[in-house]
C-alpha cells in the first residue's frame, strides 16, 4: 500500500477521448499564460481548477503514468491485458439498440481482426467510420467471445503515413472537463517559457546520482521510448528521485527558514527559581511519587528553554500514561514563579477537565489561583474566568479552545501549553501564540513584542524521520519509559462470535468490584463532514481523508452505544445501575458527571464512544473491551488501551472483531496484541497507513508532500536536510525561489 505513490489518488483521467475530440478543441483555447476570458467562461480556468497558476506550477504538474504509443502492434500479436496501439481499417461499424446501446467497430489489419466496443458514443460516429477507413486506436485488448476486443479505446482516423510519437505519452492528473491534450499543450508551453536554472552543485547531484533539473523535467514530461516504463511507474527512475528530492528540499528549507524566523522572536525569560521556596520544588515535595529519569530530563530541557529570551517551541512526547502532565505542571510552576501566567489548552472538555482536576489538586494547595474556561460554561462563568485571565488574578488558565477565543485576554502570558497538539488546527495554535502579543501585556515597552513560550504535548509518539520532516523546526523532549510499577496490559483478540464469553468476563470483574471500559465502534460509512473545529475523535483506519469522526457518524455511534448499554445492563442484573453511558452528544456537564461517577467507583462499567480516547485517568479500571476493533486505527487502539493499566493491578484489553478482516485490519490487531510500546506501534502505523493518518489530517507538513514518501524516502530526506543548510548559506535567493516553486501557496502550514 505504501508503495503506491500518493499522486495516484489524484482525479482520474478520462479513459476515452472519443473520436470526435470535442473537449480537446474547446479546452485548447485557454493556455496558462492567458486565462480564459472571465466574461465568456465564468469560474476558474481549467488550470486554476487543478491549482496551477505559474509556469512552474505547470512544469511541476507531473504525469501519473505514461502510455507507450511509439510502436504499432500487429493485431495478431496483441496480448490479453497488455495495452497497445493498433492501426487498422474498419470492416464494419454497427450500433445496436437494446438495454445497453453499444457501437461495435470491427477492424482488420494484415494479421487479423479486432473488435472495438463503445457504450458511450455519438450517433454520427458510425457515419464517421465507414468500412475501409483507417483508424489508429489505443487500448487494452481483452480476449473476448469473438476474439480480441478493446472496450472504449482512444481512437482517431489516421493517415497511412501519420508519424508515431517519438516519446512516451504522459498522462497527467486532471479533472473532469480538462483534457489530456489541453494539459500537454499547456505544460509544453509553460516549459518553453521557463528559464530552468540548476542551483544544486554538480558534485552533490552526482553523489546522490540525481540528474539536473532541466533533464529531469524533459525526461518526466516526455520520456524517450527506451526508458523502462516500470521505473517511471514505480518512481525509481532517477528523474523521479530528483523530483522527490527537490520537494523534500523545499520543505526542509522552509522549515529552516521558520526556525530562523523564530530565533528572531523575543520572549520573556522565565528562569527557574531553585531552592525550597520555589513553586516547582514545593510541587515536587508534595507529589506522592518521584519523577522518573525521563521526566527529569524533559523537565530540565523545558526549564532551560524557559530561561531564554527566545520563545520555546518544544514538543513533549510520551506514550499514554507516561506522565507528561506533571512535567507540564513544573513548567507552569516555573512561569508562575516568575510572575507570569500560564495557559493550558486541551482539545476536548473531558481532557481539559482532567487536567484541571489534576493541576488544581497539585497547585492550588501551594497558593496558585487556577481558572477554568470552557465552551460548556454559562456565560457568567466564562466571563468571570476571562476577567480573571485579563486582570492577572488567574495564574493558571486551563480550558478547551475557549481559551483562544478572541475575547480572552491575558495580563502577562508567559507560557502556553497545548495538549494533544496535533488535534488542534494550525490557526488555533497560531492564535494561542498570538495571545502573548496583546498590547495589554505588561512589561518593559520599547524592546519589541514578546511571544509566550510554547510547549506542545503529544501522546502519539512520532517516529524520528517523521518528526524531522514535519516538525523540523521543533525541539523534541521524549519520555520514553513509563513510571515504575506499571504492568503491561495483556491484550487478546476475539471474534465477535465469542461476545458471550467476553460479556461473562466483564460480569465476573464487575461483581468483584473492578472497573471496566466498553468502547463502541465508529460507524464506517458516514459521509457527513466534521462540523466542530475541534473534533474529539480519531479516524477509523483505512478511509483516507477522514481523520475525524464526522458529526453525522456520532448519531449512529450513539445508537450503537445505547443498544450496547442496554444489552450490558440486562446481562449485569444486580449491578445494572452501575453501568454508565458516555458519548460525544451529551452536554459537557453530564459527561463530566458520568466521568466523575466512574472515577469515584459509583459506576463500574462505562459504555463509551471514542470520547474517552484521550487523557482519561482512572487507575482502578482494569479491563477494556473494544468492539469492532477492526475499525480503529492502530494508534487509536493503543491510545484507548492506555486508559487501563494505570494502576498497580494487572489489566487486560479485549479486542472484538467482526469477520471478515482485511489484511490491514488483521495486521493492526496483531500488532496491538503483540506490543505495548507506543513507539513501535507508531512506526508500524506509519508503515501501514502513512503519515497523514498517524498525525491527523490537519497535520499539514505531510500534506505538502505530493511525491516523496516519508516512509520510503528517508535517505533522500536526510540528504535534503543537509542540502537545505548548504543552499540557504550559499545561495539564499535560490533557496527562497526553490521553496516558492515547490510549496507556493501552501506555506502557511509551516508557520504553526
Ligand atoms: P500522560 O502522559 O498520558 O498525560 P499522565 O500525566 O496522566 O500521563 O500520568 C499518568 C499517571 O501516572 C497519572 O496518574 C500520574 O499521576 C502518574 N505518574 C506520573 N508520573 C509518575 C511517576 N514518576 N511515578 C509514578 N506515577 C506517576
Ligand atoms: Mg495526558
Amino acid at each position: 500500500m505504501t508503495s503506491s505513490p500518493r499522486s495516484r489518488s489524484a482525479p482520474a483521467v478520462q479513459a476515452c477521448e472519443g473520436p470526435a475530440r470535442k473537449s480537446t478543441r474547446r479546452g485548447a483555447r485557454a493556455g496558462p499564460a492567458q486565462p480564459a476570458d472571465p466574461a465568456r467562461s465564468p469560474g476558474p480556468s481549467p488550470g486554476e481548477r487543478l491549482g496551477l497558476r505559474s509556469d512552474w506550477d505547470y512544469a511541476l504538474h507531473l504525469p501519473l503514468h505514461y502510455l507507450d504509443e511509439t510502436r504499432i502492434s500487429a493485431i495478431a500479436s496483441l496480448r490479453d491485458g497488455v495495452a497497445a496501439v493498433v492501426q487498422a481499417r474498419v470492416v464494419q461499424a454497427q450500433a445496436s439498440a437494446g438495454v445497453r446501446r453499444q457501437l461495435r467497430i470491427q477492424l482488420q489489419d494484415a494479421s487479423g481482426t479486432l473488435n472495438l466496443r463503445f457504450f458511450h458514443f455519438y450517433p454520427n460516429w458510425q457515419r464517421q467510420y465507414p468500412p475501409g477507413k483507417l483508424l489508429r486506436v489505443r487500448g487494452e485488448p481483452r480476449a473476448g467471445l469473438f476474439g480480441m476486443e478493446m472496450v472504449h479505446p482512444t481512437c482517431h482516423a489516421a493517415r497511412p503515413d501519420e508519424p508515431l510519437p517519438e516519446r512516451l505519452t504522459p498522462v497527467y492528473p486532471a479533472a473532469s472537463g480538462i483534457s489530456q491534450a489541453w494539459l500537454r499543450k499547456a505544460i509544453t508551453g509553460a516549459r518553453a517559457r521557463l528559464d530552468v536554472r540548476e542551483w544544486l552543485p554538480a558534485d552533490l547531484l552526482s553523489r546522490l546520482r540525481l540528474p539536473d533539473i532541466a533533464s529531469t523535467l524533459d525526461v518526466l514530461h516526455a520520456p524517450p521510448p527506451d526508458v523502462p516504463l516500470a521505473s517511471l511507474d514505480d518512481r525509481s527512475h532517477p528523474g523521479w528521485q530528483r523530483v522527490k528530492f527537490d520537494e523534500l528540499l523545499a520543505q526542509q528549507i522552509a522549515q529552516q527558514q521558520a526556525r530562523l524566523a523564530r530565533a528572531a522572536l523575543r520572549a520573556w525569560p522565565l528562569p527557574a527559581r531553585n531552592g525550597p521556596q520555589s513553586l516547582g520544588d514545593r510541587l515536587l515535595q508534595a507529589l506522592p511519587f518521584a519523577l522518573t529519569p525521563d521526566q527529569e530530563t524533559c523537565a530540565a530541557e523545558i526549564a532551560a528553554d524557559l530561561a531564554l529570551t527566545q520563545p520555546m517551541h518544544r514538543l513533549l512526547q510520551g506514550d499514554v500514561g507516561s506522565g507528561k502532565t506533571v512535567v507540564a505542571a513544573l513548567a507552569a510552576a516555573q512561569s508562575i514563579d516568575c510572575g507570569f501566567q500560564c495557559a493550558l489548552m486541551a482539545p476536548t472538555d473531558i481532557l481539559a477537565t482532567q487536567h484541571l482536576r489534576k493541576l488544581a489538586d497539585w497547585l492550588e494547595p501551594l497558593g496558585v489561583s487556577v481558572a477554568w474556561l470552557s465552551g460548556a460554561q454559562t456565560r457568567r462563568e466564562r466571563d468571570a474566568a476571562a476577567q480573571a485571565a485579563a486582570s492577572g488574578a488567574a495564574q493558571l488558565v486551563v480550558g478547551t479552545h475557549a481559551v483562544i477565543q478572541e475575547k480572552v485576554r491575558f495580563h502577562r502570558l508567559g507560557l502556553a501549553i497545548v495538549d494533544e497538539q496535533h488535534r488542534f488546527g494550525v490557526a488555533q495554535r497560531l492564535s494561542l501564540r498570538a495571545k502573548g502579543l496583546d498590547e495589554g501585556l505588561a512589561g518593559g515597552a520599547g524592546d519589541g513584542v514578546r511571544e509566550p513560550h510554547l510547549l506542545m504535548m503529544s501522546a502519539t509518539p512520532i517516529p524520528r524521520t517523521l518528526a524531522m520532516a514535519v516538525f523540523g523546526d521543533l525541539d523534541v523532549s521524549t519520555i520514553a519509559h513509563l513510571p515504575p510499577g506499571r504492568r503491561p496490559v495483556r491484550t487478546r483478540v476475539f471474534d465477535e462470535a465469542r461476545r458471550d464469553a467476553v460479556i461473562a468476563r466483564v460480569r465476573v470483574l464487575v461483581a468483584a468490584g473492578r472497573q471496566v471500559y466498553w468502547v463502541c465502534p465508529l460507524v464506517e460509512e458516514s459521509t457527513a463532514r466534521p462540523t466542530s473545529p475541534l473534533p474529539a475523535h480519531g479516524g477509523s483506519g483505512e478511509r483516507r481523508g477522514s481523520a475525524f469522526t464526522p458529526a453525522g457518524g456520532e448519531v449512529l455511534d450513539l445508537r450503537n452505544a445505547e443498544a450496547t448499554h442496554a444489552e450490558l445492563q440486562a446481562t449485569l442484573g444486580n449491578d445494572a445501575e452501575r453501568v454508565g453511558l458516555l458519548h460525544g452528544r451529551m452536554p459537557a456537564s453530564q459527561k463530566a458527571q458520568v466521568m466523575a461517577d466512574f472515577a469515584a467507583g459509583r459506576l463500574r462499567l462505562l459504555v463509551a464512544t471514542t470520547v474517552i480516547e484521550v487523557g482519561v485517568d482512572v487507575p482502578a479500571a482494569t479491563l477494556m473491551v473494544i468492539e469492532h476493533a477492526e475499525r480503529f486505527g492502530l494508534s487509536q487502539l493503543h491510545q484507548l488501551r492506555g486508559r487501563v493499566g494505570r494502576g498497580a493491578d494487572a489489566s487486560e484489553c479485549l479486542l472484538l472483531f467482526t469477520p471478515p478482516l482485511s489484511e490491514m485490519a488483521r495486521a493492526r490487531l496483531l500488532a496491538v496484541r503483540d506490543t505495548n510500546d507506543g513507539f513501535v506501534l507508531a512506526q508500524k502505523d506509519l508503515e501501514l497507513r502513512g503519515p497523514g493518518e498517524l498525525l491527523g489530517q490537519r497535520q499539514s507538513g505531510v500534506q505538502m508532500l505530493r511525491h516523496a514518501d516519508l516512509h520510503t524516502d528517508i535517505a533522500l530526506l536526510e540528504a535534503a536536510r543537509d542540502a537545505a543548510v548548504w543552499l540557504l548559506h550559499h545561495d539564499p535567493g535560490a533557496a527562497h525561489e526553490h521553496v516558492q516553486r515547490w510549496l507556493g501557496g501552501r506555506l502557511d502550514w509551516l508557520a504553526a
